[in-house]
Order: structure tokens, then C-alpha cells, then sequence
């Protein structure tokens, strides 16, 4: 098939965001009659699921801080719901395990999820904490824990294999995906509205673009010319912090301990919920017993069969350099800079020993690949979901936009109506120079 000179819509990036943007785009044009899939192209400078979705650790939750988080992760849930075989979704639930400095964060996140009637369980107090862990979990020896919201909705898909059941969805609505394509540039009219794409294989006429580019999507802002560094009003006081840098790089660690999965199996012989604890008990290494930190720490983890053993991650790191000069490619495991090592390795295993007695002991076990790697964080570590140039939807999901699979399907339906949906209202890139910020939590993560 030639290369197309035309596509009414460009979608830039084959990972979550553009994918499912693709297959809800094509629905939505075919149910107001103003086209359908073949009016839309998705290209990709490697290949689908290539970028951060490829690499992604797959969790599903809703356990957020942010009221406007929670209402998008519900939205996104449901669409993780409506086809849990091609999206290989694994809905066994997820745990926000806490110590007391999150309490009343934790306790504020479960009426919210009552408010929006959102299923989950929270227990208070040590003691009732620790017989519920074991209640799921005999060998359960977490310390510090006096609060488990315990989400029955939610838990985990497969990374590329959700992208590979989400492409059939695509290219059955007609959509053409080109791998192998770089954009390089963007050609504009005089009110900066963009009227064609400019790739590596030749320049591509247009009426509107989407944006999912996850960790490129600094050279992406710089090639629109949008600002490198953005001015913050304080919600509180109305006092402006200038220069913030629009983007700045984590390191995400993540690793995988090659045991059966099944050892993770509850007392009851089923899979487990995605655990993730957040604590201020000393970890000591599951080694020699060496103090690895005093200070609050986090873990999370699953059994997954796709990465063969138990599979997880702790919190991750900032990368302390400008956006534009960190090296995001290569890119994941092949990078030579931002793949997790032994450190990682000692304290996420003395971490899994440290809430439960099976993980003692299997530090030989930890899988010594190249795993782990970076996101571009906005000045908040929200999303960003805003068009630019009159016709350009940037999807910027902060990286932590693996389980918005829903967005897709919200910014589809934005760009073929003339409103504005409401729960991608508070994630508008506006929000910084009014200050309508979204509260923070106590977690030690920057995505709760
Ligand atoms: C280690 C790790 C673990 C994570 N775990 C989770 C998790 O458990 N749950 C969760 O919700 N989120 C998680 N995330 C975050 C999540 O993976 C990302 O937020 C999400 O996948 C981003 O999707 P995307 O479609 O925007 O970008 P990507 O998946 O990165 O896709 C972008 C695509 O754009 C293409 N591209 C880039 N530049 C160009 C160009 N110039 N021309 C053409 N194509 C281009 C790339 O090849 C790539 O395929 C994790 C991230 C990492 C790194």
C-alpha cells in the first residue's frame, strides 16, 4: 500500500494513548456519520507498544488522593471491564496497604470511592489491619500498617499483549497503523493550526493530530514551540513560582523475582489483589540484616505470569538533568543509562521479605535482565490532556497512564463534539497559570 500523502486525522504514537484513542476515534466517527476508521492513521517510529506501555507493570487502580483522578480511573476501569479477554485484563483487585502518616489520606480516598460507587474495603488499627493481611495471606508480617483499603476493582493487564487484543480492535475498525515512521516536524497555517505532519517518509496532509507520545512528548512540545518552563499560581496564597521546567524525567525501578507465581496464591488457593505497601517500619536486608532505610518506603507487586514470577516495583527516582538533554533512546531495557541494578534488586526482594515470610530467603532468585524505565512527569505529576494549535490533542499522562486506557475514548469523543467532557476538564494545561492544582497526598510515590 503507498504511502498516504492524506489522512483527515493523524494519531502519533502506538502505545495506550493512541491506540485506543484510534479504536474509539473510528467508533465515534461512524456514530455521528462524519466517517470512520479508514479517516484515520496511527504512526510509529518503532512499533506497537514500543514506548512506556511495552514496558509498563500493567497495574489498575483507582486508589488516588485527587478527586479528579479517582473519577477518571473509575471511567477507565469500566473500559478495562467492557472486554476483559482482548484487553488481557486480570481484575483481581488491588491493595493500598499504609502506614499511619497516610491514614487520613487512605480514609479520605475510601469515601470518596463510596461517594462515586466504586466497590472497596477499608480497615483501621494495627491489629485489625494485620488479621485481615493474614485473612488473605497467612505468612502476611508487614509492620506499621494501621490502615488496608482494599479495592475489589481493578488489578492488572498483561502490557503488550492488552496492546496486541487493542490493535485488532483498530485495524477491525479500519484504522491503517504505519510502524517504522518518524515524525519529524509539522507544517502550519498562519493561525498556527497544523495543516500536515512531516515524517520520514514523506510529509502527510491533515485536518487534526492526537499526540500519545509518552516519554518523547518533550521533543514533541519543543517541536510546537510550546514553553520549556511554566509560571505556578498557589491555589492558596496566589503567589507565582516562574521557571518551572514543563517536563522533568523519573526513573522508574521495577524488577522481577523468577519464583512460580503460584507461590503468591492466597490462603484460599486464588490470585491475589496487586499489593502495594507504604510504610515507616525500618526495611532491613532480607541479606545480612543491614539497615536498608528508616524512612518511608513503598513496594508493589504481583504474581504475573507474562513476566514468569512475581513482579514489581518500588518507588522511583528523579532524573536531574533538563528534559531535552536526557537520552530516552534507546529506550526500557535497551537503555545504557536508566535500567534498574543491584541496589534495586536488595531492597525491593528485602521488601517483599519484609511483608511476607515466602519472599525470605529467594534473593538468588531476583532476575538479573535489564528492566525498569523513564516517564516525563509534568510540573504536578498529573496529566496534561489539552489541544494546542486549534487542532493538535496532546495525550501527556504523566506516566502513570497505563490503566487510563479510558482516555482514548473520552478525547475521541471531545474532538468530534464541540463540548468539553468533564472529567478531562481538571487536567487542562491551564490549570498551572490559574492554580487550580490538585491536592497532594503523603505517599512516597509521585503518582498517588
Ligand atoms: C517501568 C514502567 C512501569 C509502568 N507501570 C505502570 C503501571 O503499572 N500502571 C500505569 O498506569 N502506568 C504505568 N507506567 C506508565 C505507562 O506505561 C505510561 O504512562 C503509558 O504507557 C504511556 O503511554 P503512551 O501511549 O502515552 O506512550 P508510549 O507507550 O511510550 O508510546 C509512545 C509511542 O510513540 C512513539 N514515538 C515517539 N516519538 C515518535 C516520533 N517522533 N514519531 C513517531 N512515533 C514516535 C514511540 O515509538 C512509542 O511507541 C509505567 C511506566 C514505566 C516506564
Amino acid at each position: 500500500m503507498a504511502f498516504p500523502k492524506h489522512s483527515p486525522y493523524v494519531i502519533i504514537g502506538a502505545g495506550i494513548h493512541g491506540l485506543s484513542t484510534a479504536y474509539h476515534l473510528a467508533e465515534e466517527l461512524k456514530r455521528t456519520k462524519r466517517g470512520s476508521g479508514a479517516d484515520i492513521i496511527i504512526l510509529d517510529k518503532s512499533g506497537i507498544a514500543a514506548g512506556a506501555t511495552g514496558i509498563a507493570c500493567g497495574v489498575v487502580r483507582n486508589n488516588y488522593f485527587q478527586p479528579a483522578m479517582r473519577e477518571l480511573m473509575a471511567h477507565s476501569v469500566s473500559v478495562w471491564e467492557s472486554d476483559p479477554k482482548a484487553y488481557s485484563y486480570h481484575p483481581v483487585g488491588y491493595m493500598q496497604i499504609s502506614c499511619e502518616v497516610m491514614h487520613k489520606d487512605v480514609a479520605s480516598i475510601y469515601d470518596q470511592q463510596k461517594a462515586i460507587g466504586y466497590e472497596s474495603v477499608f480497615i483501621e488499627g494495627e491489629k485489625d489491619c494485620m488479621n485481615y493481611m493474614k485473612g488473605i495471606f497467612h505468612d502476611w508480617q508487614a509492620q506499621n500498617i494501621t490502615s488496608v483499603l482494599h479495592e475489589k476493582r481493578g488489578g492488572y493487564a498483561n502490557n503488550t499483549k492488552a496492546m496486541y487484543g487493542l490493535t485488532t480492535k483498530v485495524e477491525e475498525a479500519g484504522v491503517r497503523i504505519i510502524t517504522g515512521v518518524e515524525v519529524n516536524g509539522f507544517v502550519s497555517a498562519n493561525d498556527g493550526s497544523i495543516t500536515a505532519v512531516e515524517t520520514s517518509r514523506g510529509t502527510i496532509a491533515c485536518d487534526y493530530v492526537v499526540i500519545g507520545a509518552g516519554p518523547w512528548v518533550g521533543n514533541f512540545w519543543d517541536m510546537l514551540e510550546l514553553p520549556k518552563t511554566v509560571s505556578i499560581k498557589n491555589p492558596e496564597t496566589g503567589a507565582i513560582t516562574d521557571g518551572v521546567p514543563m517536563w522533568t524525567y523519573w526513573s522508574l525501578q521495577e524488577g522481577t523475582l523468577g519464583v512460580d507465581p503460584d507461590l503468591q496464591k492466597t490462603n484460599d488457593g486464588k490470585m491475589p489483589p496487586v499489593i502495594h505497601v507504604d510504610t515507616d517500619a525500618p526495611l532491613l536486608s532480607d541479606v545480612d540484616g543491614s539497615l536498608i532505610t528508616d524512612k518511608l518506603w513503598g513496594n508493589y507487586y504481583k504474581p504475573d505470569f507474562h513476566f514468569g514470577g512475581i513482579q514489581g516495583g518500588a518507588a522511583p527516582f528523579v532524573i536531574d538533568k533538563p528534559y531535552d538533554e536526557v537520552k530516552v533512546d534507546p529506550y526500557g531495557p535497551e537503555s545504557p543509562d536508566f535500567v534498574v541494578g543491584h541496589e534495586f534488586a536488595h531492597m525491593w526482594v528485602s521488601s517483599l521479605a519484609h511483608c511476607q515470610k515466602r519472599f525470605s530467603g529467594q534473593m538468588a532468585r531476583y532476575k538479573n535482565e535489564p528492566s525498569g524505565g523513564i516517564g516525563a512527569f509534568t510540573p504536578d505529576s498529573f496529566p496534561v490532556f489539552d489541544v494546542y494549535r486549534k487542532n493538535c490533542y496532546i495525550i501527556a499522562d504523566s506516566n502513570h497512564g497505563y490503566k487510563m486506557l479510558g482516555v482514548g475514548k473520552l478525547v475521541a469523543e471531545e474532538i468530534c463534539s464541540s463540548s468539553k467532557n468533564r472529567l478531562l476538564e481538571p487536567f487542562r494545561f491551564s490549570r498551572y497559570a490559574e492554580g487550580k492544582l490538585h491536592p497532594v497526598s503523603n505517599s512516597p510515590f509521585p503518582w498517588s
